[in-house]
């Protein structure tokens, strides 16, 4: 109950700014007194006649404590799928601005994705009356084809990942999808993931900052068995085994299986293309999905909101059309934008801002 009070209902999309640390000068102004709000410092805005437009967002974070930034913004959201809601976060900026560093972090600065999966665990060690399953996947879409980071490099060339089925009912295959049961198992599956990543891109840089990686969790959970409740499942954790060739929980009696989805997507760069090749094949790509991902988010939005039903343009890119069934419905979105509130970024950082206040 209390948990449920601490997230509540949710229309509204979450939409952060997360302001990265800099030694040059910052060209940004979060004022004391209204610390959710960011504007311009007057000098760096180019229309010197007017003031600089202030921008209003739910969390504006600043440092580098990942820790703050799981509470303030991903923590519910993470719960909420634990309760059966799909659940997505997102970090959108340009190359540089903090993107994995806030979704993946580091040894010292653990990202959401680990704070996210020792809540998880936690969770399910405090609900002993339910039994979980757990399952993860890894994907990367680069140039509008979606790759399997937990298959052989080779195997996902050759293999893309299609989207099958219809409308919310949709899957993905061929996708490999591993059973974890403990911290340890997901990260050595992120490791494969990251692992295979590097394998597979000749420029890894580039690659990087040109692709959107995924991280899906599938949570499904039903009413523990009276057999179970005396320790024939694995210890504590309350999460069964993988079964050979069976992989997913069926419901027993009365006991009806939920199912939800977390995913944690590190979006491609936003910042506009820079170099010819770019403009023409993966620029035009990218600019398409994070435009289409902005026009979904903000079409749902409205629609919640103004109890309207609009059209939702999920179909225009493999990224929306991918995540349709986990952001349709009674969905828990939160998207976090990073900014580099160094000088020189300043046009690509703006139209960062105009990117989440459009989406909010
Ligand atoms: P992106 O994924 O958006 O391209 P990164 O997360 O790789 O950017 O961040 C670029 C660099 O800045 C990395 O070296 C990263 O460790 C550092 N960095 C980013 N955000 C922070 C932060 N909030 N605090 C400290 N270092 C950060
Ligand atoms: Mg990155």
């Amino acid at each position: 109950l209390l948990m449920a009070m601490e997230y509540g209902r949710q229309d509204k999309v979450l939409v952060s700014i997360r302001i990265r640390p800099s030694d040059s000068p910052n060209a940004w102004d979060t004022p004391e007194a209204h610390p959710k709000t960011i504007k311009l410092q007057p000098q760096y805005h180019r229309n010197s006649g007017t003031a600089p437009p202030e921008f209003h967002f739910d969390e504006i974070l600043t440092g580098s404590e990942n820790k703050p930034v799981y509470n303030a913004v991903a923590r519910s959201h993470v719960w909420a799928a634990m309760d059966g809601y799909n659940s997505v976060i997102f970090a959108y900026g340009q190359t540089a601005s903090g993107k994995t560093f806030t979704l993946s972090g580091d040894e010292d600065q653990p990202g959401i994705i680990p704070r996210a999966m020792k809540d998880i665990f936690r969770y399910i060690r405090r609900t002993p009356s339910r039994e979980y399953l757990l399952r993860c996947s890894y994907l990367e879409i680069y140039n509008e084809t979606i790759h399997d980071l937990l298959a052989p490099p080779s195997f996902s060339a050759l293999q893309p990942v299609q989207i099958q089925g219809t409308g919310a009912n949709i899957w993905l295959s061929p996708l490999r999808e591993e059973v974890v049961t403990s911290l340890k198992g997901v990260h050595e599956v992120l490791e494969r993931g990251w692992g295979n990543r590097r394998t597979a891109s000749t420029d890894w840089n580039e690659r990087s900052s040109r692709s959107h990686s995924v991280f899906r969790v599938v949570i499904e959970s039903r009413e523990r068995s009276e057999e179970g409740a005396s320790g024939r499942q694995t210890p504590s954790l309350g999460i069964r085994p993988p079964t050979p060739g069976g992989t997913k929980l069926q419901a027993i009696g009365g006991r009806s299986v939920q199912t939800s989805v977390l995913s944690l997507i590190d979006l491609a760069g936003s910042e506009k293309a820079t170099s010819d090749k770019e403009r023409t094949r993966e620029g035009k790509y990218i600019n398409t999905s994070l435009l289409t991902l902005g026009t979904v988010i903000s079409t749902l939005a409205e629609n919640s909101a103004k109890n309207k039903s609009d059209h939702v343009p999920f179909r225009n890119s493999k990224l929306t059309r991918m995540l349709q069934p986990s952001l349709s419905g009674n969905a828990r979105i939160s998207v976090i934008c990073t900014l580099n509130p160094d000088t020189s970024a300043v046009a690509e950082s703006n139209s960062t801002l105009l990117f989440a206040q459009r989406i909010k």
